[in-house]
């Protein structure tokens, strides 16, 4: 059943010009009509007052992840030496259904991240066609912002949602790591053509060697991350007051980790302009005999991602962010059998209704939203009215509120056939509302419902000039 218009009405057999009319199996209409009678009905007078202030939602109200999950995760993919060819390769394989030399397409919807400037001058071969690193996915050719280079390819994947983070600015790595060359300018540049492009990115992502300045987040003079400076008001590399304008709240700060689950992904940074911002962990290394052990790379992403990872996932409920280097490789289709075998359980872990596997900005606003959203309730003539008033993000305050801002958001409630649900007041849309048998608490629930699986086939051809 495909549910594309609000305004369509399965009992009538016409529809004028306008109206796209959903197709209605005969079985669901009862659940369709009951969905709109919630969505049309007005909010009585009596209780609009107490329904304008909302408070926070705790965990006997709010379930943990959208029903029926028990987890949430993310592959996390930096862009490191990823030319166009290779970024489709994977993407259609790990993202659409369509049949691949790899089989069938998984579904998943992972998202990746870009550059916009390639500023490393040591000779790497990235992929098995012999492209060196003027062959990676960046917008502009090298380090100059009037000569653009794959930017039709970002802004596409970028609608396409295949692209959701930023891995820094560029790749600044150096053969020399004290020959550093990132300024300031490369950063108003940047924000300048992404702003004309809608390119609002949120999700941040360090990269690389000390050469790497603009990097920031886990400045401290005592350790390897002493030459980050990007949010050091000081230096002659300083961008975050720009970054963070622009909308940048979420960050990895070059911290690895071994630690795989996480009951919250997001923790709070202090930047050295006093600014904070949201970050976030990833998985991406093991302990090894000799110290860090890696797993960040495709050939070893079956030891991220596996049964016993995933089970103890949905056991203890948490979000993981696998940290990847999808196209990183000059070995053409990054994963071996094993890596292929890891992604089809974590598909299935997905069809099972134990894992939700979502993009990395979908996630960290996901659990933003769980966090801090605040919900006033109110009772009328036998029914609930359930309004999502904000999500009070007690860094960046209060954000726009939308639908898709509160996507996922379950609530337990005791009758979800009588349970209105309004975000701002407004009514969602029948085709929004998600009801919920009873899960291993006993408790019946009513949600909003998360994002709609697209598994289009969004390779990007040279016609693609705009989605
Ligand atoms: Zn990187």
């Amino acid at each position: 059943m495909t549910e594309t218009s609000a305004s369509n009405n399965p009992q009538s057999e016409k529809s004028t010009a306008e109206v796209s009319v959903t197709a209605v199996a005969p079985q669901d209409e009862d659940a369709w009509l009951f969905r709109k009678r919630l969505a049309k009905a007005d909010v009585p007078e009596g209780i609009k007052a107490a329904l304008q202030k909302g408070q926070p939602a705790d965990a006997k109200f709010l379930r943990k992840f959208p029903y029926p999950y028990r987890s949430m995760v993310a592959i996390s993919s930096d862009i490191d030496d990823t030319t166009p060819d290779e970024f489709a390769e994977y993407h259609r394989f790990l993202n659409t259904k369509e049949e691949t030399p790899h089989g069938q397409g998984l579904g998943l919807d992972v998202g990746d991240s870009f550059w916009m400037y390639m500023a490393n001058n040591q000779p790497n071969r990235t992929d098995n066609l012999n492209h060196g690193l003027d062959g990676v996915l960046t917008y502009f050719q090298g380090t100059d912002p009037t000569k653009k280079h794959f930017d039709h390819e970002i802004k596409h994947y970028w609608k396409a949602g295949w692209l959701d983070s930023m891995h820094t600015f560029g790749d600044f790595s150096r053969k020399n790591h004290s020959d550093a060359v990132f300024k300031r300018d490369y950063a108003v540049a940047a924000w300048d053509a992404l702003r004309k492009d809608g390119i609002n990115l949120e999700v941040w992502i360090n990269h690389g060697n000390e050469a790497n300045v603009d990097a920031f987040g886990a400045y401290d003079p005592h350790r390897f991350s002493v030459y980050q400076s990007g949010d050091d008001p000081k230096s002659p590399n300083y961008h975050t007051d720009l970054t963070i304008k622009n909308g940048v709240h979420f960050v990895w700060n070059s911290v690895g980790e071994t630690q795989v689950g996480w009951d919250s992904p997001l923790f709070e940074i202090k930047l050295r302009d006093g600014q904070k911002v949201w970050g976030f962990h990833r998985y991406t290394q093991d302990k090894g005999a000799n110290g860090i052990d890696w797993n960040w790379v495709p050939r070893e992403i079956h030891r991220q991602i596996n049964q016993g990872n995933l089970d103890s996932l949905v056991e203890h409920q948490q979000y993981a962010v696998f940290a990847q280097h999808l196209g990183g490789y000059d070995i053409g289709f990054p994963f071996d059998e094993k890596g292929v075998n890891s992604l089809r359980l974590l598909a299935k872990y997905q069809d099972d209704g134990k894992t939700l596997v979502a993009r990395t900005s979908r996630l960290l606003k996901y659990e933003l939203a769980r966090k801090y959203v605040q919900v006033a309730q109110a009772d009328a003539d036998g029914e609930t009215w359930l309004n999502v008033t904000g999500v009070a993000d007690p860094i960046f305050g209060a954000q726009p509120l939308s639908v898709d801002a509160v996507r996922g958001l379950t609530f337990y409630v005791k009758t979800p056939q009588k349970t209105h649900l309004l975000v701002n007041m407004k009514p969602i849309r029948p085709e929004d509302y998600q009801f919920n048998a009873a899960d291993a608490t006993g408790k019946e629930s009513i949600g909003i419902k998360w994002f709609k699986p697209d598994f289009t086939d969004y390779t990007f051809t040279s016609t693609d000039t705009d989605l």
